[in-house]
């Protein structure tokens, strides 16, 4: 039976930044992937830009050269490849792990969901948030016209989409749909869009509202989904609204697992869902398992993203090998 040093389970951008650290430091690890590398990378939306500049998303210190400011989310998913490739990264892809348990002697089996099972003396969990969409819990959404992942636009040109929303995501792909000749409806709760919209998309979708090539319902929930159409309820004024939709993008984000946390054995605050951890060694509650990117965030998902998560690797490596731990940003 072999033991790992270190079993790394996801292979996103914090997990492979894990990786790196456990290789530099001289670590039997292993990357344990349900998907392929960056999984909830290739699941973004097709033509997605990042906001963060190309080098506030380097990991391992490889230089992530491209000629524009931001990487597009293909560069992105191939420079995290190169990543991989130039440190010989050790993973295994294809594998969804269901849970880990410590054993009587302090190792760790983690057992995958086709039956295989690993041993290893720690663990690090960064599975990251994509998985698992906040649900607004009306009737309808999980009809086959109703997806909380939006791709790219050419499936519904000359459709009626909403997008539900009031984030980036929802802006994004709402600018997108109408230059793509889909007649577009934003829903939000809110009065406004999120203060952390980018600030260069704000004036052109306000521009587009305002000239009604894009509709926006603010202040207002959608209550019931059916096919070609949904209910919306104005919350201020109480008055209700039928609207067709041919399409429904639920776009109001995304949550770390709880459930998985909690098959691992890590407690988690049960209103905010954020784990036990320590914030300097990112150890949790179960000695030897430790959280990496944004797994750790609980409902906050907007406060860790790849620029601080990243960091945590080098922390947690830290405290892998008995060093002095670095401090990370938070
Ligand atoms: P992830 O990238 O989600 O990686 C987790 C990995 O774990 C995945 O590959 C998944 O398949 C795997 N996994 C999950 N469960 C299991 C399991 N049970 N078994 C095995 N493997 C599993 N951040 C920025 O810093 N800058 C940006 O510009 C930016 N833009 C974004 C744009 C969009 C549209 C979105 C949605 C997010 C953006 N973010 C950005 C946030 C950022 O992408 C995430 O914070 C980042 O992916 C976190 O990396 P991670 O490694 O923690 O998690």
């Amino acid at each position: 039976m072999h033991i790992y040093d270190l079993i790394i389970i996801g292979g996103g951008p914090c997990g492979l930044a894990m990786g790196v650290e456990a290789a530099k430091n001289g670590l039997d690890y292993l990357i344990l992937e349900k998907g392929n590398l960056t999984e909830s990378i290739r699941r973004y939306p097709r033509r997605m830009r990042f906001f963060s500049t190309a080098e506030n998303i380097e990991i391992g210190g490889l230089p992530f050269a491209i000629s524009e400011v931001k990487a597009n989310r293909n560069e992105a998913l191939q420079y995290y490849r190169k990543v991989a490739g130039y440190y010989h990264l050790n993973f295994k892809l294809f594998v969804t792990v269901d849970r880990t348990e410590k054993q009587a002697d302090g190792t760790f089996i983690t057992y995958a969901n086709d039956g295989t099972l690993f041993h290893s003396k720690k663990i690090v969990l960064a599975t990251g948030y994509f998985d698992v969409p906040r649900q607004l819990n009306i009737p309808g959404e999980n009809l086959p016209h109703v997806s909380h992942y939006y791709d790219e636009p050419f499936r519904y040109s000359f459709t009626n989409v909403v997008l539900v929303g009031g984030s980036n995501s929802s802006v994004e792909a709402a600018l997108e749909l109408y230059r793509h000749d889909a007649n577009v409806t934003i829903v939000h709760k809110d009065e406004d869009f999120k203060t952390r919209v980018k600030y260069w998309l704000v004036p052109d979708v306000k521009n587009r509202i305002k000239e009604g090539r894009i509709k926006a319902r603010f202040n207002s929930r959608v209550t019931r989904i059916e096919e070609g159409k949904l209910l919306l309820k104005n919350t201020l004024t109480g008055e209700e609204e039928w609207m067709p939709a041919d399409f429904v993008f639920l776009l109001v984000g995304y949550l770390p697992d709880e459930h998985l946390l909690a098959r691992c054995g890590v407690l988690l605050n049960p209103e905010t869902k954020v784990p036990s951890f320590d914030p300097e060694t990112f150890e949790t509650n179960v000695e030897g398992l430790y959280l990496c990117g944004t797994v750790m965030a609980g409902v906050f998902t907007e406060k860790i993203f790849i620029e601080n998560g990243r960091d945590h690797a080098a922390a947690i490596a830290d405290h892998l090998v008995g060093r002095e731990v670095r401090k990370v940003k938070e």
